[in-house]
């Protein structure tokens, strides 16, 4: 792995929040000035290839990165914000249910911010 892989995927680990590319190209911008964010899109495609980070899309947002310690995510409808919670495992009663092995889900649940909350 390359410094920089390393170090985004550092980046991705040790942070709650969820960071898109540009975010993590500032970031990495501080430690190395010649950065340019085609390194980083490189980067986050490969890490994400081997497995090693996930990637979150929500139509209208930038893709963002997060770590692949299984949780699952709280969206807002209005502004995109995500937020970490932790279910229980559903693997095994979905296999359960549908017969076949499942290798991995994305659950996504729905729901409107406090500050969207306020604005209706
Ligand atoms: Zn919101
Ligand atoms: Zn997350």
């Amino acid at each position: 792995m390359t410094k920089n892989a390393a170090y985004i995927l550092e980046l991705i680990n040790d942070s709650t929040d969820h960071l898109t590319a540009e975010q993590i190209y500032l970031k990495l911008k501080e430690q190395n000035k010649k950065t340019v964010l085609a390194t980083v899109y490189n980067n986050l495609s490969s890490l994400y290839e081997q497995g090693l980070i996930r990637k979150i899309s929500v139509p209208g947002c930038s893709d963002r990165y997060d770590k692949i310690k299984r949780h699952d995510h709280l969206v807002c409808q209005k502004c995109g914000k995500l937020s970490d919670i932790t279910l229980e495992d559903l693997t095994k009663s979905l296999q359960k249910q549908t017969r076949i092995s499942i290798l991995s889900y994305d659950l996504k649940i729905n729901y409107l911010c406090s500050e969207c909350q306020k604005k209706l």
